[in-house]
């Protein structure tokens, strides 16, 4: 059995790091104050599912703590655990059975419980829910029998329509925080025997970026090499870590300097094998390329063959390099520099921290926009601009400068950033140019966010909808003739907003 199900938490009080939402749940199991209906929403592996179930057998236990806790002893807790609870009913919205499932729980709802007191329903991943799946389900939550609750669990709350998010009462799980992870892997390595240095731990828990079952997943995957060490799990970590890889893929192909040098430097906190983690870039740049040409995008492909040259060379250079960062800051450089303006009065002896200090606030950097000759910046700017109904207006512009001020997530900052956007009926439409950035963007916990700013900043409520339009990769081929320094540049997101909303996507 995998260590995650092995230790899958059997009280409310052994979920980790979670306790904004254990706590209420005390209370209200206490009360006897339950909801009929709840929505479970945060990224994997934060504890959704674990805590629906003993939500479920505290509900139903013959004989729970007074804190509300399931005693797991009884008949009904023990079946329940053992999954052979009639009345607890686990639908899995991503399986094919989804629907059938939804079908049966419509006819069946309004039969009384067999054995407990109540009938729960448990449903997992319901962002996945077909449309007639949902309106079975909304018919349902709307007019809940006494006897019935629901517990429905997600990754991508918005992806799960009003009309069932309005009858549940939705708590937010939080990624869980590093030093809770490495505890918890502390605890079940000492159980399960296994050596380890904590610095090793350490490691494990930052990279499984606050989900306990990579954390658990990873810990359990090198456990089988007698002992967990730093230099073991750093060995790993390159292949083990694609998050990383990713965000220094999109670093490099939209040109940011600071963002690629900075992983750069993280990287080698963090004890990670570069050569691996070379090698990986590589081989994801890569598929890129391939994408590209298969797409007929060649101009693109050959942009990615570029920096795929300077990996090659900082592939060799890593086998005997003196600063084992150089070579691959230097093929950072190489291949973001090119349209960046160098300050003239440099700097000697520069750290990489200090560098990106001074080289680069990143609206500098020409991004992803085209590099296509277009009408002279300052006619641009100095032509009043025509409304029309599709551009982003002024407000909107503003408002996602004030959001980009705002945000900490550095992965999030740099995916809005190459994005554009519009405001329209209570909505702001975020144009995203790729896969990679979506995905930065198109998840629970940053629309979350990202709707409480844009409400800020535009003093409204408004709702996020993430839209994937295409968008050039940067060349890599220095400009032959610059702009002078002193025309006043439109800003790469503004310009980004016209190309995106000149075309007909809207
Ligand atoms: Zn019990």
């Amino acid at each position: 059995m995998s260590f995650y199900r092995k230790y899958r938490p059997q009280k409310l009080s052994e979920i980790v790091d979670q306790n904004h939402i254990t706590q209420t749940f005390h209370n209200a199991l206490r009360k006897h104050a339950l909801n009929h209906a709840y929505l479970f929403a945060g990224p994997r592996g934060t504890g959704k599912t674990s805590a629906a179930r003993i939500i479920a057998r505290a509900i139903n236990c013959l004989n729970p703590a007074e804190d509300g806790e399931p005693c797991n002893e009884c008949e009904i807790c023990k079946d329940a655990l053992a999954g052979r609870l009639v009345d607890l009913i686990e639908i899995d919205a991503a399986s094919n059975r989804g629907i059938d499932e939804m079908r049966d729980l419509k006819e069946k709802i309004n039969f009384t419980p067999s054995r407990a007191k109540f009938k729960i329903y448990v449903i997992d991943e319901v962002h996945m829910l077909t449309k007639e799946a949902f309106n079975a389900l909304l018919k349902t939550l709307e007019e809940p029998p006494a006897h019935a609750y629901f517990i429905l669990a997600t990754t991508e709350a918005h992806k799960v329509p009003e009309t069932i998010l309005s009858r549940c009462q939705r708590f937010d799980f939080h990624r869980i925080s590093t030093e809770a992870i490495a505890k918890h892997l502390e605890d079940i390595a000492t159980r399960e025997e296994i050596k380890f240095e904590a610095a090793a731990l350490q490691l494990i828990a930052k990279q499984s970026l606050g989900g306990m079952r990579d954390a658990l997943g990873m810990l359990e995957q090198l456990s089988s090499s007698g002992e967990v060490t730093s230099a073991i799990v750093a060995e790993n970590l390159g292949l083990t870590r694609p998050a990383a890889v990713e965000d220094f893929v999109f670093a490099l192909l939209f040109h940011k300097m600071p963002e690629a040098l900075e992983t750069i430097i993280n990287l080698v906190g963090e004890g990670v094998n570069l050569l691996q983690f070379n090698k990986a870039i590589l081989s994801r740049l890569r598929e890129i390329m391939l994408e590209k040409v298969s797409q007929n995008k060649i101009g693109e492909a050959k942009n990615v063959l570029t920096i795929i040259e300077e990996f090659t060379r900082a592939g060799d250079g890593l086998k005997n390099a003196v600063i084992p960062q150089l070579p691959l800051e230097m093929a950072v450089i190489a291949v973001c520099a090119s349209d960046v303006e160098i300050p003239k009065a440099s700097t000697p002896s520069v750290t990489p921290k200090a560098m990106v200090a001074s080289i680069a606030p990143a609206e500098k950097i020409s991004p992803a926009a085209s590099p296509a000759p277009a009408p002279t910046p300052v006619e641009k700017v100095d032509t009043p601009a025509i409304p029309k109904a599709s551009q982003p207006t002024e407000d909107a512009k503003q408002a996602l400068l004030t959001v980009l001020g705002k945000i900490k997530k550095p992965a999030l900052k740099m995916a809005l950033r190459e994005s554009s956007i519009l405001t329209a009926n209570g909505e702001v439409v975020i144009g995203v140019g790729s896969d990679f950035l979506l995905a930065k963007i198109d998840n629970a916990e940053s629309l979350g966010e990202l709707a409480i700013l844009f409400s800020e900043a535009l003093g409204k409520p408004v709702g996020i909808k993430v839209k994937r339009v295409e968008i050039e990769i940067a060349s890599t081929t220095p400009e032959v003739s610059k702009p002078q320094a002193s025309i006043p540049k439109k800003s790469s997101l503004a310009q980004e907003a016209e190309n995106l909303f000149d075309g007909d996507d809207y």
